[in-house]
């Protein structure tokens, strides 16, 4: 039995071919039947499910929109439609996955070589072998382009990497990491297949978040870390490299508000027909309405805003800035949408039995990372003014 599709109010699931559909209901089966019961006790023990990982490969959506290597080379729309069912249920697995599959995944296919390609996208498409990407850093976050502090330097032989990174999602586990690093002699950041048994490598789990506490950040040290030449990304030679993937993953992350907003919103709509105050379904008092209602004004529009934005990621012409417009509108907008479905619970808003107080938590860290509010915004001001506020 599927869960009614009230967060879709225009239909734009009709958009979708028959497989496509199929495809994402059988994503959301997975979520609702394998996931959903699992996710509040590991959000609060700050646990990952590692159960769920084999489960999740044989749904075969890791790197949907790649060529080749066995991954389904299906539109960018079929990954935010993904993206989106994932996150409605959970926005830490959906991070888990987008750092994976968008991320690591996506540095080793836009940056990689031949051989690079080959050794890692096959394993990583069945997730035999898990991705994660280290940029930001403890003194660098919005900055990092500019005053990146970890250093590469080539040795004759090797690359020698040292430095620390933070936030890296998935790095207490993972088989590889893609760090970037600036060359000491080129001052170019230029990128790296770490793997986690790489001397001089080491990943500690950052404790106490307030938000998507499944997914498992970590600080990173790197000292006199030796990378061989063939594991430095061939095709990585300036950060306009690192920006093309974020470029990429930007676009899935505004799908991923959307998805964390229509879970919230699905559950507010579900609680207020059930939950009854004065002796009717507090659905049905006007002043609940009106918080639906803005509720479901601001999830359309966002939904209608990301079908376009993939849309033209299939047609080639999608630019950074039209990334960062989606990321910055829907971030903001899901934010309001979670505190209204919050609000709407009440009490039990604060539980988390009732999952809207996990998405709660969990907006603030979309609305954080990939790039803030205000980095996204200046990226938009200086496409349209054509002043950089950024110098
Ligand atoms: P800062 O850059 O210190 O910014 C602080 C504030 O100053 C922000 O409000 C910012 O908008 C504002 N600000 C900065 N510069 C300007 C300016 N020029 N004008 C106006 N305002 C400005 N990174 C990875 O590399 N890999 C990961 O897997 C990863 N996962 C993450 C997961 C989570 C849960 C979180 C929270 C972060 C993750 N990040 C990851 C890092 C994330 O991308 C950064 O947090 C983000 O880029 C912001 O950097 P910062 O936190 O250092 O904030």
């Amino acid at each position: 039995q599927l869960p009614p599709i009230d967060g879709d109010f225009y239909n734009l699931d009709l958009k979708l071919t028959e497989e496509q559909r199929e495809l994402q209901l059988k994503v959301r089966n997975f979520m609702e039947d394998e996931v959903r019961p699992l996710v509040n006790d590991y959000w609060n023990k700050a646990k990952f499910p590692f159960e769920i990982i084999e489960k999740f490969a044989k749904l075969n959506i890791t790197g949907v929109p790649y060529k080749g290597y066995g991954c389904p080379n299906l539109p960018f729309l079929m990954e935010g439609i993904i993206a989106q069912e994932i996150a409605r249920v959970d926005v830490s697995i959906s991070t888990f996955f987008g750092v994976h599959s968008g991320l690591a995944m996506g540095s080793i296919y836009l940056c990689g070589n031949e051989e690079q390609k080959q050794e890692w996208l096959p394993k990583m498409q069945k997730l035999e072998k898990i991705g994660a990407f280290g940029l930001t850093e403890p003194n660098v976050g919005s900055a990092v382009s500019q005053g990146m502090e970890t250093t590469c330097k080539f040795d004759g032989e090797n690359w020698i990497l040292n430095g620390q990174k933070k936030w890296i999602g998935n790095a207490t586990f993972a088989d590889v990491i893609i760090i970037w690093a600036k060359d000491v002699d080129s001052h170019q950041v230029k990128g790296f297949i770490v793997r986690k048994e790489n001397p001089g490598f080491k990943a500690e789990k950052m404790e106490d978040k307030m938000a998507l506490r499944i997914v498992q950040n970590a600080i990173i040290t790197l000292s006199d870390c030796k990378i061989p030449e063939s594991d430095r990304l061939q095709n990585a030679n300036s950060f306009r490299d690192t920006s093309k993937v974020l470029k990429m993953t930007r676009a899935g992350v505004a799908w991923q508000a959307v998805g964390c907003a229509r879970g919230a919103y699905e559950s507010a709509l579900k609680y207020t027909k059930k939950r009854e105050q004065f002796g009717k379904p507090i659905a049905s008092y006007q002043l609940v309405q009106n918080h639906l209602v803005e509720m479901l004004s601001n999830l359309t529009a966002m939904q209608t805003m990301v079908f376009r934005l993939s849309e033209m990621q299939d047609e080639g012409i999608l630019t950074d800035e039209h990334a960062s417009l989606a990321k910055v509108y829907c971030s903001m907008r899901t934010r309001d949408i979670v505190s209204r479905a919050r609000e709407v619970l009440g009490g039990n808003g604060i539980l988390l039995e009732h999952d809207v107080a996990r998405f709660v938590a969990d907006a603030e860290a979309i609305y954080s990372y990939e790039g803030t509010k205000e980095i996204n915004s200046l990226i938009v001001g200086r496409a349209i003014t054509g002043y950089s506020a950024f110098v």
